[in-house]
Formats: structure tokens, C-alpha cells, sequence
């Protein structure tokens, strides 16, 4: 019986020191900086928030200000991780590639850079929807670098 307790208990204590060399890479947190998930969750939660606020706004429970500004806010949240992000993936790309990306994305709007695949302006808040949709209307260009 302890030999058995004994044998589990080493299992165990190998199945903890092994465990770190099988998560995936892309959930550790390096060097103190938000993990992937972290800002994943805050791109979503800021995503919600604003299509709650439309669907408010649409049912006339928000003011046109009131929704003006809590778009503004969530935007820059969903844009800041967003950003996060990106430099996190640029990271890893420039690591294992050691090239730039190809092309980046420019707001039809306002012609301000914005991060590929936003759905809203970080400058002037407006909708970027469709990029990159085959059969959606194209907003955003494209250039080379
Ligand atoms: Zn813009």
C-alpha cells in the first residue's frame, strides 16, 4: 500500500515538472506582458459591450452622445488589445520568419494605418466591417509597405 501511494505520488510529481513542455507556447506570458488570452477575452468583452450599446442605441435606451462615447471607449479598448496582439503575432513572426508583414491596412475614412482585421477606426471610430470578405465590399486598402 505505501509502495502504491509512493508510485502515484512520483507520478504525479512527474506529470507536474513535465506539464510546462506540453501547454502551447501561445499561452505563456512572456516577460510580464498580458498573455493571449488576456487580451483575447478583453477584445471580446469590448466587442460585446459595443454591440450591446448599438442594440441600445437602436432601441432608443442610449443617447446619440451616450452611444458616441461608450463606442469611443470600447473601441480603444478592442483596439489596444488588438494592438497587443498584433505585436505579439509581429514578435513571433519577425522570430521565426525574420520579415515584416506584407501589407497593411489604411482607414477608407480618415487614411490613418490601422491594425489588420479591425472592425473599427482607432482614429475616427468607423466601421472597417467587411474587410477581407470575398463577396463584402472591400473598405479597407491594402498597400505594400
Ligand atoms: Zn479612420
Amino acid at each position: 500500500m505505501t509502495l502504491l501511494v509512493g508510485i502515484l505520488m512520483m507520478l504525479v510529481a512527474a506529470a507536474f515538472v513535465a506539464a510546462p513542455f506540453f501547454r502551447d507556447a501561445g499561452d505563456l506570458t512572456l516577460n510580464g506582458v498580458t498573455s493571449r488570452d488576456q487580451l483575447q477575452h478583453q477584445k471580446q468583452e469590448a466587442y460585446a459591450a459595443i454591440k450591446e450599446a448599438e442594440f441600445d442605441h437602436r432601441m432608443g435606451k442610449l443617447s446619440d452622445a451616450d452611444f458616441a462615447m461608450l463606442r469611443e471607449k470600447y473601441t480603444a479598448r478592442a483596439v489596444a488589445a488588438m494592438a497587443a496582439l498584433e505585436a505579439q503575432n509581429a514578435q513571433q513572426r519577425q522570430a521565426s520568419v525574420g520579415k515584416p508583414p506584407a501589407s497593411v491596412a489604411f482607414c477608407p475614412t480618415c487614411g490613418r494605418r490601422v491594425p489588420p482585421r479591425a472592425n473599427f477606426c482607432p482614429a475616427c471610430g468607423s466601421s472597417l466591417k467587411g474587410v477581407g470578405m470575398k463577396n463584402g465590399k472591400q473598405k479597407v486598402t491594402y498597400r505594400p509597405v
